[in-house]
């Protein structure tokens, strides 16, 4: 009998999805489906995912390649991650091996590179005279490859310069020259160099003593003595140097190991907060939670929580419980440089035993993070959507904090929203979701009324705080008041009054749709990108335009390309230009601006909020990032800038995301003892999302959006397809469009079983050079236009984006 391997190939390419059939060599008689393997595939040495081993006779089946080697001690895909990675290739449309792809640690757990070597029988003299009607660099090549092999093709490049690789090719195929892939495995242990004793500890001190002469050597061993042992990376701790070592070890005092090493970038303490005595509504809430939990009954909980009620004291509380079971915990956030408050008191409460995911991580710090997951060294995965695929090997709890947040869908193929696939898992393992949010997304919650989910309600602030008092500011009325300072006088005063007691105040600029652009008064020229289709933005540092998609960077014209006018100036308020006018209105007041260009990463976002939290500044300016959820409790006062200027934009979303945004900025005010104001500035003052999230009244937008929802059929009601097609031409990309709209429109609306809109340019409707057409599908429900979808074969055409329930129809 001979075991055959099914193997997915882990390469990037659309067309390659079906699995490959290689032989199970007898000294790897262990591998089965889950293993990660290296094969040979071309000439190429490849990562594989065997997806399935079948028993053949050993007559009549045809030579098989073998698989070469295996990249883990172990197997890597479980059945439930086997199980979730299918569940989402059928739904999001993708290649399995794209599914599979998002639980390993990095893209690809070998590196490959190829090596070039002189075929054995090539008769050299022969071939270097056919080469004398090439250039004489062929010949250079060919005798530099035989006197070095084999040679790594970027070992020749650097040798000879980019012309090499095609004279590589040619003496490929003259057969000369034979290519070889080298592969190094890439994510797996990494080891250190640990230096001790190797005598007992009477005779080093007895040595200490008779090397009076030699203090480098008595130093080392004393720390030795002391510490028992030292990294070699680190002997400047012990003031010693690796040549004291080399001689220690010649005489045989001292040895040297090989230790692996778990590699931990985020191991820093964090404050120790004392027990807390829970809320009543904490308490009912948890009384809901820890029950299922115990009874491993996979149960999804919304909780539907108004900011600063205490739900991360509940997703600790419960997580506390899942530990005490020996069960394991995933704790996903939006985006993890914005949560440093939650990650920190989980660091608090469970020290090393919590892993943190974030995308500074290597690939090896990845490996091992999930290594010690999986071997239950850490109970608890902390990140942003992708920790949802760490490899834990027993879960009793998710947690979703924010869950409405659009960062939990992937933008990438594979497409994913995070809330399913946890839902997918937690399902397998018999474990609870809690979805936390004050503004849940309107399809969760609609899911939760109708008893999918079940609700749980927290009403109150922590310690009874209040929630702000929000006043909305009509900017026509402030322009009709020949008032145009971009800060209303409402907010004026709001701010003077708030500095004046000694208090600080965050003040949110709406940028979507609002940023700096170039445009001539003449003749309403806007200056775009030449390569993106979208208007290009100023940025005062460096005084230069810049593309936002694809970074490209550009002159500011003094005069109008069009028109020659020179008339051409900025437009719309960025955070520096109202950083500026903060200044004028308040000359002595500290400012301090949070944005893109000012937060490099976590360490300098966290560098602010800290300087800001301390009072180092009375105002904290900045975009969308001020509103996330930290805590600064002498905040009394938040101004909202252009808050309704999403609501411009045409997609479905729009109003549930004004709403989400107006409170959680809103949701930064009066967290201590002192009451919160906050000012909202607004050309649409009466629309229903300004209008409730001005009262806090999240039943009163959600009632207005679900009529609105229902009628046009969008989610919850209907289900969502978007596909973008793109090609390098505009014609091109609109052909190609028609064709395929065409031939959906004859499938699908025939049984008007779902509804076909477009093709119309997507909003970006060049981007990177390429045209982008959108078609829009909408269904009650897409199960059979997935199918449709995919017997058309447009999965797998590189050329094609399909997007399942995109969180935007732009
Ligand atoms: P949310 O996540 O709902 O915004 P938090 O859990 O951050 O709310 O709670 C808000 C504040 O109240 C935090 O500073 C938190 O430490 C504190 N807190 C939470 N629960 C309690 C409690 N039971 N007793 C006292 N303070 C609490
Ligand atoms: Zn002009
Ligand atoms: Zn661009």
């Amino acid at each position: 009998m001979q075991r055959i391997a099914q193997v997915l190939i882990n390469i990037a390419t659309k067309s390659i999805n079906k699995p490959f059939s290689y032989s199970i060599p007898e000294h790897l008689d262990y591998v089965d489906t889950g293993w990660r393997v290296l094969v040979g595939f071309g000439n190429r040495k490849l990562e594989g995912f065997v997806v399935g081993v079948t028993e053949e006779e050993n007559s009549g089946i045809p030579e098989l390649k073998p698989i070469l080697d295996i990249l883990d001690n172990d197997i890597w895909f479980d059945e439930h991650m086997m199980h979730t990675a299918r569940w989402i290739s059928e739904y999001y449309l993708c290649n399995l091996v794209d599914a599979m792809r998002l639980f390993i640690p990095g893209k690809s757990g070998v590196k490959s590179t190829t090596a070039y070597s002189v075929e054995q029988d090539v008769n050299m003299s022969q071939t270097l005279e056919d080469l004398s009607t090439k250039s004489a660099e062929y010949c250079h090549v060919l005798k530099y490859i035989e006197d070095h092999s084999p040679v790594l093709s970027s070992k020749l490049e650097k040798q000879f310069g980019a012309g090499a690789l095609k004279i590589v090719r040619y003496l490929m195929r003259k057969k000369v020259i034979i290519a070889e892939s080298i592969v190094k495995k890439t994510g797996t242990h990494r080891y250190k160099s640990v230096i001790r004793l190797a005598v007992s500890n009477e005779r080093a001190k007895l040595l200490i003593d008779n090397l009076g002469k030699r203090p480098a050597q008595c130093r080392l061993l004393g720390y030795l003595l002391e510490n028992k042992q030292i990294f070699s990376d680190e002997l400047n701790k012990s003031n010693s140097s690796y040549d004291t070592v080399k001689k220690l070890v010649q005489d045989g005092i001292i040895k040297v190991d090989k230790v692996q090493v778990i590699r931990d970038s985020y191991a820093e303490l964090c404050e120790i907060k004392n027990d807390i005595l829970l809320t009543e509504e904490q308490k009912q809430v948890l009384g809901k939670i820890i029950p299922k939990m115990q009874d491993k009954e996979f149960t999804s909980f919304l909780l539907h929580g108004i900011t600063g009620s205490g739900k991360t004291q509940v997703y600790i509380e419960a997580v506390t419980v899942a530990r005490q079971n020996n069960r394991q915990a995933i704790v996903l956030v939006p985006e993890i440089a914005l949560t440093s408050q939650i990650v920190s008191r989980f660091k608090a409460r469970f020290g090393d035993d919590v892993v943190v995911m974030h995308s500074k991580l290597s690939t090896g710090e990845r490996y091992d993070a999930w290594q010690r997951l999986r071997r239950k060294q850490a109970g608890i995965v902390i990140g942003a959507r992708s920790a949802i695929f760490a490899p834990l090997v027993d879960i009793g709890i998710i947690i979703m904090d924010e869950e409405h947040e659009f960062t939990y869908k992937q933008e990438e193929t594979p497409r994913y929203h995070t809330r399913q696939v946890a839902l997918t898992r937690a399902r397998l393992a018999g474990a609870v979701v809690v979805m936390g949010s004050a503004t849940p997304a309107v399809e969760t919650y609609y899911q939760a009324l109708q008893g999918q989910h079940t609700m749980l309600v927290m009403s109150k602030r922590i310690a009874n705080a209040l929630l702000p008092t929000v006043a909305v500011v009509d900017m026509r009325d402030e322009l009709r008041k020949k008032r145009r300072s971009v800060i209303s006088l409402p907010l004026q005063e709001l701010l003077a009054e708030t500095i004046n007691r000694g208090e600080q105040a965050i003040i949110l600029l709406n940028r979507r749709g609002y940023a700096t652009f170039v445009m001539c008064r003449e003749c309403g020229h806007i200056v775009r990108c030449k390569h993106c289709d979208i208007s290009l933005v100023y940025h005062s540092v460096g005084k230069k335009l810049r593309c936002h998609y694809c970074q490209s960077v550009e002159e500011v014209p003094d005069i109008c390309p069009e028109c020659r006018s020179r008339y051409i100036r900025f437009f719309g308020t960025g955070t520096q230009k109202l950083q500026e006018e903060l200044g004028t209105l308040f000359p002595h007041v500290r400012v301090v601006r949070m944005d893109q260009d000012t937060t490099g990463g976590r360490k300098a976002y966290d560098r602010i909020l800290d300087a800001f939290a301390k009072g180092e500044y009375d105002i904290l300016l900045g975009t969308q990032m001020v509103a996330k959820g930290h805590d600064v409790k002498s905040v009394t006062a938040v101004g909202i800038i252009a808050a309704d200027s999403i609501l411009n934009l045409p997609d479905f979303r729009a109003a549930e995301r004004v709403y989400a945004l107006l409170t959680q900025a809103a949701g930064r005010a009066g967290r201590g003892d002192k009451p919160g104001k906050v000012v909202v500035q607004t050309y649409n003052p009466e629309h229903y999302a300004v209008q409730a999230g001005a009262r806090h009244d999240y039943q009163s937008f959600y009632e207005a959006e679900i009529v609105y929802r229902k009628a046009l059929c969008y989610p919850p009601y209907g289900q969502i397809l978007k596909l973008t097609l793109q090609a390098d031409e505009e014609g091109k990309a609109r052909s190609l469009a028609d064709k395929v709209i065409h031939e959906l429109r004859t499938l699908l609306e025939e049984t008007q079983k779902a509804e076909v809109i477009g093709p119309f340019p997507a909003p970006i409707a060049k981007m990177n050079d390429i045209f982008r057409m959108n078609i829009i599908i909408k269904a009650n429900n897409l199960m059979d236009v997935k199918l449709h979808i995919a017997a058309m074969g447009l999965t797998i055409r590189p050329d094609i984006i399909i997007d399942v329930e995109p969180v935007s129809i732009m």
